[in-house]
């Protein structure tokens, strides 16, 4: 389980949020909604170990991320937890197979065929499997998501994160993306948290909704 115990995020002289707890487990998947601007993706980051928050805790599954402003075991946190960006940043001058395989064997976390055979296992499982040698900017908005889904899963995460995930999707492909997120969450039992203004696509594929200002203590 991710787990984040009051946590406060400040930018400037302005707090994000304060006293701010969420825990995400297993087979989950959490929707997180709230007004624009309250905070939820600078919270996403926080969770993904891409913004330190200057008071809490957060952990995954015992490994500690941070506490209390300081760094504790950040890379081997980021290796149990994926993110899939609003902008999907795929690399544009990669294949969707090079977008996939790149980073773990550049980090010597698997070989290239290794590599290679997961990716192409993954692309299949996503009906990808035809734009494994496609550059990205020849892919729809769906398929781009189902590429950079691809990506993140190549790590086996434990935890998923989504931004946004159908901003900029039409209705046929958000469908694809909560059928996806489900068999993420009851197939493969990765907790899943979404960061999402779309009510209608939380309501079907979300087993949690939050809002970001029910997530803070008041105590
Ligand atoms: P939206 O739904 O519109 O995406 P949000 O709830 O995700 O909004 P955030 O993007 O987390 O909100 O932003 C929360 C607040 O923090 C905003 O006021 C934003 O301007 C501010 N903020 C976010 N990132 C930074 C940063 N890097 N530097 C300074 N301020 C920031």
């Amino acid at each position: 389980s991710c787990i984040a115990e009051n946590c406060a995020k400040t930018f400037g002289a302005a707090p994000v949020f304060e006293k701010v707890s969420l825990r995400v487990d297993p087979g989950e998947i959490v929707c997180l909604m709230g007004p624009s601007g309250a905070g939820k993706t600078t919270l996403l980051r926080c969770l993904c170990g891409l913004e330190l928050p200057e008071k809490g805790t957060i952990s995954l599954s015992g490994t500690v991320l941070c506490q209390d402003g300081r760094w504790q075991s950040p890379v081997q946190y980021r290796q149990k937890i994926g993110l899939v960006f609003q902008n999907w940043n795929l690399f544009p001058h990669w294949t969707v197979l090079q977008n996939l395989i790149k980073a773990p064997v550049h980090q010597k976390r698997m070989s290239a065929a290794e590599a290679e055979k997961k990716a192409r296992r993954l692309l299949e499982q996503l009906n990808l499997a035809e734009k494994a040698d496609a550059y990205p900017n020849a892919l729809s908005g769906g398929q781009k998501q189902r590429a950079a889904i691809a990506r993140a899963c190549m790590l086996a995460p434990e935890i998923l994160c989504f931004d946004e995930p159908t901003s900029a999707l039409d209705e046929q492909s958000a469908l694809e993306v909560t059928r996806i997120i489900q068999s993420l969450a009851n197939q493969d039992g990765l907790g899943i948290l979404v960061v999402t203004h779309d009510e209608q696509f939380a309501r079907r594929t979300g087993t949690r909704l939050v809002r970001l200002s029910e997530l803070q203590s008041n105590s």
